[in-house]
Formats: structure tokens, sequence, C-alpha cells
């Protein structure tokens, strides 16, 4: 019997969303953004299935080193740079890239002593404000790396942005610009692009881009869908019905007892709850698939448990397997419903869920 609940992983929809990002981006190389446990679809799983990307972008050290831990010998780029002064042995030893965004880790480099020197992709702070270095601060501060020995050349350079994901908003046009003026006439690499550039902003596409929810199947963008983009949702969140019970009018469910029902029914009882990282807040009417259906989550989310409406004529029975997103629920759906976004459902599924390769 198979586990559950589990995220089942699609390797044939991973590779096929690279593929089709290389189509949408046929002059740039592929970083595939892997931070946070491959997006919740497990870390080395996903590197293996996308081997054939250009390099793979990580959050932290620990998460490059468990590639390599795992045999993978892509380029690795740590998107936040490295924290502290020990890390950069660890960045020379694995052949490790890193985002230099703040002039802390300038002074770290500048005082190691190191067997090679570090590839350094140099971050622009174009108008997120969240990190790099704004337009006063970049000469000085690209000198400043060009005379260190501990950096290698050329010095790559990197943006991020604030608004991709809204189609019609300008501040991507002109964060792309205020990049392009920054870091005009120098050598290195560039790269601008996650997922919702990629797709909806080919001037930004550059050397590289850096998906990361796009290559799970899932937009990044509100109120649209990754097949809309020939993208192929790579997880099922998968349980199984464990009660079926009749179910009188007014009778209420759950913890707090605030749902009651309109009418006689039978409701489903699904194991999986905000223990397994399904949201408590969703609320009454958030749909789950059982039996080539859609049935509206009713009551109060429990921690291994939720309850769903199955109406009065269900034959739905115990053992029937629940899917809460996938191909024929895009999770987009669930996150809408929930307030919040895919990305959160995704990366937020705990270690009790047993994440399934097929
Ligand atoms: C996470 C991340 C990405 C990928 O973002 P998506 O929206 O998932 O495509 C790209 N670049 C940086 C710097 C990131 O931190």
């Amino acid at each position: 019997m198979k586990p559950f609940p589990r995220a089942e992983i699609s390797g044939v929809a991973l590779k096929s969303n690279l593929q089709r990002l290389r189509e949408l981006a046929p002059n740039s190389r592929v970083m595939a953004v892997v931070k946070a446990n491959g997006y919740g679809h497990g870390l080395l799983n996903v590197a293996n299935c996308l081997s054939s990307a250009d390099g793979f972008g990580l959050a932290r050290l620990e998460e490059a080193l468990e590639l390599r831990a795992g045999g993978v010998s892509a380029k690795l780029l740590l998107l936040e740079g490295f924290f502290r002064q020990s890390d950069l042995a660890l960045l020379v030893q694995h052949d490790i890239e890193t985002v230099v965004h703040h002039e802390s880790q300038i002074e770290m480099l500048e005082s190691a002593q190191l067997a090679k020197p570090v590839t350094v992709w140099m971050k622009v702070d174009s108008g997120m404000h969240r990190l790099g270095f704004n337009l006063e601060q970049f000469n000085d501060t690209y000198q400043r790396l060009m005379q260190c020995p501990q950096v290698a050349k050329p010095i790559h350079l990197m943006t991020h942005f604030a608004c991709a994901d809204e189609p019609n908003n300008p501040a991507t046009a002109e964060q792309t610009q205020r990049f392009n003026t920054m870091t005009q006439g120098l050598p290195g690499e560039r790269t601008l692009a996650n997922s919702a550039a990629a797709l909806y902003w080919q001037e930004t596409q550059a050397d590289w881009i850096r998906p990361g929810i796009a290559l799970y199947g899932v937009s990044p963008v509100a109120g649209d869908f990754g097949s809309n983009h020939g993208l192929i949702p790579a997880m099922e969140l998968m349980s199984r019905l464990i009660a079926v019970r009749d179910h009188k009018a007014g009778d209420p469910v759950g913890y707090g007892s605030y749902w009651h029902a309109k009418k006689d029914t039978k409701l489903g009882v699904v194991a999986i709850g905000y223990g397994d990282g399904y949201p408590r807040n969703a609320p009454e009417g958030t749909p789950v698939w059982i039996n080539g259906r859609l049935v509206p989550i009713v009551g109060r989310v429990s921690m291994d448990m939720l309850t769903v409406d199955l109406g009065i004529d269900a034959i739905d029975v115990v053992g029937d397997d629940v899917m809460l997103w996938g191909k024929t629920l895009p999770v987009e759906d669930v996150a809408e419903h929930i307030g919040t976004i895919a990305y959160e459902l995704v990366t937020k599924l705990t270690p009790r869920v047993a994440v399934c390769l097929d």
C-alpha cells in the first residue's frame, strides 16, 4: 500500500517543464532553483530529474552541500550568498558560486585566505530594495570586488524583481532599465529573471534565467495557471478517506463546532491536516478532489484530519484516494481559496508527508 498522505512527484513533468522553459527562453541557460527542498518536491530527486539544467540555485549553503554529497556535480549558486567567514572555505572546496549583496560579505572575502578565488555574482538593487548594491554604491563596490584577489574574474551580475508577477506593472521594465544602465559595458554573465519574468518579460531573460516555481508546473501569477504556459504540475498531494459518516441537518463538525450542515448529508474524514502542512486556515468551501469530482472542506482543519461534505448521495468509501492538489485540482486554485500563494503550499509540507518520485 502506498503511504499517505504523500506528495507524488512526476519526474516526467519536471523534465517537460525544463524543456518548455528552454523553448520560452531559447537564448538563455537555465539555473533551476531548487531551494527549500526543491520547493517541497525533494531536493536531490528534483536535481537528479533536472540533471540537464545548466546549474542549480539555492538559498543556503547546507542545501548546496546536500547536493554535492548526493553526487551532483553541476554548477551551484547561493542566491543569498554566504553568511559566515567559515563558509568561504566550503565554497572553494565544493566549487560553489555565491551572490555578494552586502559589504559584510566583501569584508569576509577580503580577509579570507583561500586555495583559489570564489566565483561571485554581484547583486544589484535595481528597485526591490531587499538585497544588493544600489546606484550610489555600485561603482565603488564593483571596483572593490575587482581588486579582491579572493574574487574570480570576471564578476557576474544579477538582480531580482519585486513585481514581475504583475504583467501590467511597469516596475519590471524600470528595474530592467536600471540594471542594464548600471552594468553597461561590464564583462561577466547576467541574470535577472525568476519564473514570472522569464514567462512574461522576455527582455529580462539575459544569459541565465532562474526559474523556480515554473519548473514545478505552477504559475507565479495570480489568476493564471502553469498549464496556460504548457507547464505540467509536478506534485500531487494525496491522502485517503479514513471515515464516511452520515450527518444530520443542523449538526456541527469538528473543533469549535462552527460549521453546521444545512441538510442531511455524508461527511468524509480525510487523513491530512496542519500537522502535514495543509493550512489550518483553509476556509469552508476549499475544494478537494475525490472520485472524479470536487467536494468542499467543511469545519475546521485539524492537525491530522480534515472533513469534507460528500453529499447525501455519495458512494465514496473508506480507503478511497483524495487529492488535495494536483493535475485535476491546480494548487494555484487551492492557494486562492486559502488566501495564500502556491509557493507557500508546496514548500510548507512537513516531513510527515512522504515524498514519492514516480
Ligand atoms: C527563489 C528565487 C528565484 C526563483 O523564483 P520563482 O519565482 O520561484 O521562479 C529566483 N531568483 C532568486 C534570487 C530567488 O531567491
